[in-house]
């Protein structure tokens, strides 16, 4: 086959919440000429592509469906292939860091002063705000007025929708685009001052000034490439590596080795999280409105967990079920009853939880649900329990009981009915959606794999901007302080290319 070649300034690689931000912070240079790619893996969705259908937008949007599995089998990781990346189909929650995890991080230079206008700036862009009490479904009522019956914390989310219908199909791509992803706000900002986005091109391997990729038929009715399908060696004189947590330690790793650099791949985390479910009398219509309006923070410090609104779909809910048979018919004939609960425990970075590779060069992922995890769930379990009955729940399905249902005249014995010994690891359901680490920031290359502005230590040109960047969890929902940490890469490139 023949080989193309192409030739730009910068070469950005993913097009996500950190890919997608640097080609709009590089935007006014290439007003000014600088040649600047932003390639992805995947295609670009139109709003008539979200059709709101589960499997199809799983399978368009989703690798693997959204069932990607770790090597152990007892946790699936959600993340997207698509101009826009897993922006494309995140609920829009907005936070920025707390100052106790940019101290846990320890990172020089990336502290509050650094990253408060940045955070301002792509708050304001993204249009992020609290919902008006009447776009409060009941769903979030319910989690609401069970919190204050039971006195525990309660905040609202801040989103950053616009003219949001309430569809609720956010996690399978908006049919309106109300949610300001990379592919609404930033990409287009970048394309308009002469950035080029060229979807369906996935790179295989890099090294210094020079991409490997490849150009694919487009797939699922989405707009093809400008370029022909087939081979390109694309040279640059500066690659910016934001493939997302899966996607960037892959290419490193295949780029320069598993070892290059002895912290590559590890330090991963995601915030493992359950989805519980419970029944009420009233008909509660959690699918119609935004799913998420409030969390509850009272257990962070105690147990590490956050409790959050949520609402899935059909096929969702009940892949979380435990259980087969005619009570999981039961509940799912009676959805529109359901009341849902989003659990996210706040893991802690450890060196063996890591991203590696197998022999084609795919992720693989090592993860131990180990016993502070499982304890933080057994914990979150129990409360879960508390705020559905509190909330005027009838019954509650809840993990860990070994039996498929708990009755609202039980909740006095939630401690001895959910136990630790009933917890199975690859029974109950356990998905995560915020995928961090593998290339941690650092200032010394034996601890770290990038510098504090996102520089791979020892290889001049190269630079990470995305989640994989993290030293340790978030422990709040990610994607605005990654926008944050892409634009100071950002910087960094403005800097080197200043310099040479
Ligand atoms: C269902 C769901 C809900 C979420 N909700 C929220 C939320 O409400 N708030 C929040 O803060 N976070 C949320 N998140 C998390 C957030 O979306 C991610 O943390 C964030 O998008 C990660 O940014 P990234 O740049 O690291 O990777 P991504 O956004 O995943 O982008 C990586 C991109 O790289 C591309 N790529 C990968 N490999 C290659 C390759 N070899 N060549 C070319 N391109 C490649 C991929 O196609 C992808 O487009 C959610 C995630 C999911 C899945």
């Amino acid at each position: 086959m023949t080989e193309h070649h192409l030739d730009y300034d910068v070469v950005i690689i993913g097009s996500g919440a950190g890919g997608g931000t640097v080609a709009r912070e590089l935007a006014d240079l290439a007003e000014q000429g600088l040649r600047v790619a932003l390639l992805d893996a995947g295609g670009r969705f139109r709003k008539r592509d979200n059709t709101r259908r589960e499997f199809e937008m799983a399978r368009k949007y989703y690798v693997d469906n959204g069932g990607f599995q770790t090597a152990s089998q007892d946790m699936t990781l959600a993340f997207c292939e698509a101009v826009g990346g897993s922006t494309n189909v995140y609920t829009g929650v907005t936070f920025r860091p707390p100052e106790r995890v940019l101290q846990k991080w320890n990172v020089p230079t990336l502290d509050l002063d650094d990253l408060e206008p940045r955070l301002e700036k792509f708050e304001q862009e993204n249009n992020v705000h609290l919902q008006p009490p009447e776009n409060i479904n009941r769903n979030n009522q319910l989690f609401r007025e069970g919190c204050e019956r039971l006195g525990w914390e309660i905040g609202q989310f801040p989103l950053n929708i616009r003219d949001c219908a309430g569809l609720n199909t956010c996690n399978i791509g908006c049919a309106r685009f109300a949610k300001q992803g990379t592919a609404q706000v930033q990409i287009p900002y970048a394309e308009q001052r002469g950035v080029e986005v060229i979807p369906f091109c996935r790179v295989d391997r890099i090294s210094p000034g020079r991409v490997e990729a490849k150009i694919r038929e487009p797939e699922h009715g989405l707009p093809p490439a400008h370029y022909p399908a087939g081979d390109y060696i694309i040279t640059a004189r500066k690659i910016v590596v934001a493939a997302g947590t899966l996607g960037t330690t892959p290419l490193l790793m295949r780029s320069f080795g598993k070892k290059a650099w002895p912290e590559l791949g590890r330090w991963f985390t995601c915030h493992p999280a359950l989805t519980l479910v419970a029944e009420h009398d009233e008909q509660v219509l959690g699918s119609q409105g935004h799913p998420k309006s409030y969390y509850c923070d009272t257990f962070v410090e105690s147990d590490h967990f956050l409790l959050e609104t949520c609402f899935y779909f059909p096929f969702v809910t009940s892949k979380n079920l435990v259980g087969f048979g005619p009570e999981v018919d039961e509940l799912m004939g009676r959805m529109d009853h359901q009341q849902q609960i989003l659990v996210l425990v706040l893991d802690k970075a450890k060196r063996e939880n890591r991203v590696t590779i197998d022999r084609a060069g795919n992720p693989v992922v090592h993860y131990d649900i180990d016993a502070s995890i499982r304890d933080a769930m057994i914990a979150s379990i129990r409360a879960a329990g508390r705020l559905f009955f509190a909330s005027g729940a009838t019954r509650a399905h809840l993990p860990a009981t070994g039996r498929f249902f708990t009755w609202a005249n039980e909740v006095d014995q939630l401690d001895d009915l959910v136990r630790p010994e009933r917890f199975r690891t690859g029974q109950v359901a356990i998905s995560a959606a915020h995928l961090m680490g593998g290339c941690r920031m650092g200032t010394d290359p034996a601890s770290s794999v990038t510098d504090p502005w996102g520089r791979l230590h020892g290889l001049d040109g190269i630079y990470v901007a995305d989640a994989s960047l993290f030293p340790d969890s978030a422990e709040v929902n990610p994607y605005l302080t990654i926008m944050a940490l892409a634009s100071r890469v950002a910087d960094a490139i403005r800097e080197d290319l200043g310099a040479a």
